[in-house]
């Protein structure tokens, strides 16, 4: 029996999911080996009986909270799409200002209508089986999570920074060139993308495992940068700022 696969969407440009839709040269390859049960931008069917859910967006409202814990009670694995989901990604730069403020941004007088909670990412609030990483997602990551997945075998997502793939590429590091990278503290699995088009890594990929973020710190600062520099720029992709400001 093919698995049943159901897509769902959160808080988010849907950009990762877009990224799926353009996988035309692998669809039909797809669709010989899973069955898609709920996917709002390509499909009016809507099932609850999915065995993988792939769910994009943080979450960012009560009544996300509850949709996501019903997605994973209904699921026997749940994957994330994209740096909102995984890490929460650029969502959590709501995080830094106060609620009501933001609120009052995008709603103006009618803020009070609308509930809103600080960005969460997905495993926040649920548990999650894997993390498809980036801001968007990369559609080779999707095909071999899902290939994984339906072989029934343990999808891989590396845990090194992007510098071991930058080095690989034989890239001149931005720092020799006076510019700025995120790289020696951010996930690897992009083969270096930015870099290697001249330029720096900004973070989609979420914090690498123990990332020496002190050490990451003090290089930006030897190159000119000032905390407050530091500190958007890892505001940006990491929702992260603790470590630096010890
Ligand atoms: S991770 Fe990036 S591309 Fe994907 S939904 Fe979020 S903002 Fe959009
Ligand atoms: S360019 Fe960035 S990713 Fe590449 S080696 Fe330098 S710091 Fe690391
Ligand atoms: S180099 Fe950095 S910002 Fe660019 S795709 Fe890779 S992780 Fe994302």
């Amino acid at each position: 029996m093919k698995p049943k696969v159901a897509f769902f969407d959160f808080t988010g440009c849907e950009g990762c999911q877009l990224q799926k839709l353009n996988c035309e040269n692998e669809l039909l390859d797809i669709l010989q080996h899973v069955e898609i049960v709920n996917f709002r931008e390509a499909t009016s069917v809507r099932r609850d009986d999915y065995d993988i859910a792939f769910v994009e967006g943080s979450i960012s409202t009560p009544k996300d909270v509850n949709r996501i814990q019903e997605i994973r009670k209904n699921a026997k694995i749940l994957v994330t799409l994209g740096a909102c989901a995984s890490t929460g990604g650029l969502n959590k730069l709501k995080n830094f200002q106060p609620l009501n403020e933001v609120r009052e941004y995008v709603y103006g007088d009618k803020a009070g209508y609308f509930d809103t909670l600080p960005v969460m990412a997905v495993d926040e609030v649920v548990r999650v089986d894997y993390k498809i990483h980036g801001c968007p997602m990369d559609k080779k990551d999707f095909m071999n999570i899902l290939k994984a997945l339906v072989m029934g075998s343990k999808p891989y997502t590396p845990d090194f920074p992007v510098c071991v793939e930058c080095k690989r590429k034989g890239n001149v590091c931005r720092y020799e060139l006076g510019e700025i990278c995120l790289g020696p503290i951010t996930r690897a699995g992009c083969d270096a993308r930015c870099p290697s088009n001249n330029v720096g890594c900004t973070g989609c990929r979420g914090l690498a495992e123990n990332p020496n973020v002190k050490e990451a710190t003090e290089v930006m600062e030897k190159y000119g940068l000032k905390r407050d520099d530091i500190l958007r720029r890892y505001r940006l992709f990491y929702g992260y700022w603790q470590e630096v400001t010890r």
